[in-house]
């Protein structure tokens, strides 16, 4: 199954980046991160999310298509969290926001090299 952006319905594009599969969309920026791949990027776990309500969303996992769930995290983050466990979609701005509140140097390391094989991919590599 191709993987889906749940929030714009197009293929996401797979970068690999150290030794994680990020799922990336192109219309959006938004990212797919798998369980345990934040911790790969970031150095560390994800920051606590908290739920006291859990919030069905209809934006679908790109893992197993069931409606997300809307979590808060640290510096009102608001992620999609898949029910089944499989992951989280961060939006453009939240990834940047979330490693940099939960790493120091390592985050900013993460993401210029993200940011810049995103930035490079549009320049001839086909996905
Ligand atoms: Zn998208
Ligand atoms: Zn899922």
């Amino acid at each position: 199954m191709l993987p889906v952006c749940p929030k714009c319905d197009v293929a996401l594009f797979i970068l690999h980046f150290k030794s994680v599969t990020v799922d990336y969309c192109d219309k959006c920026q938004g990212v797919w991160l798998d369980t345990g791949e934040f911790d790969q990027l970031a150095g560390c776990a994800p920051p606590q999310l908290t739920a006291s309500t859990p919030t069905a969303t209809n934006y679908l996992c790109p893992r197993c298509d069931s409606r997300m769930n809307e979590m808060q995290a640290a510096g009102n983050v608001t992620l999609e969290r898949c029910p089944n466990g499989h992951g989280l979609w961060f939006d453009a701005t939240e990834l940047p926001r979330l490693l940099g509140i939960v790493t120091t140097a390592a985050a900013g390391t993460v993401l210029t090299e993200i940011f810049s094989k995103l930035s490079t991919r549009n320049q001839g590599e086909t996905p």
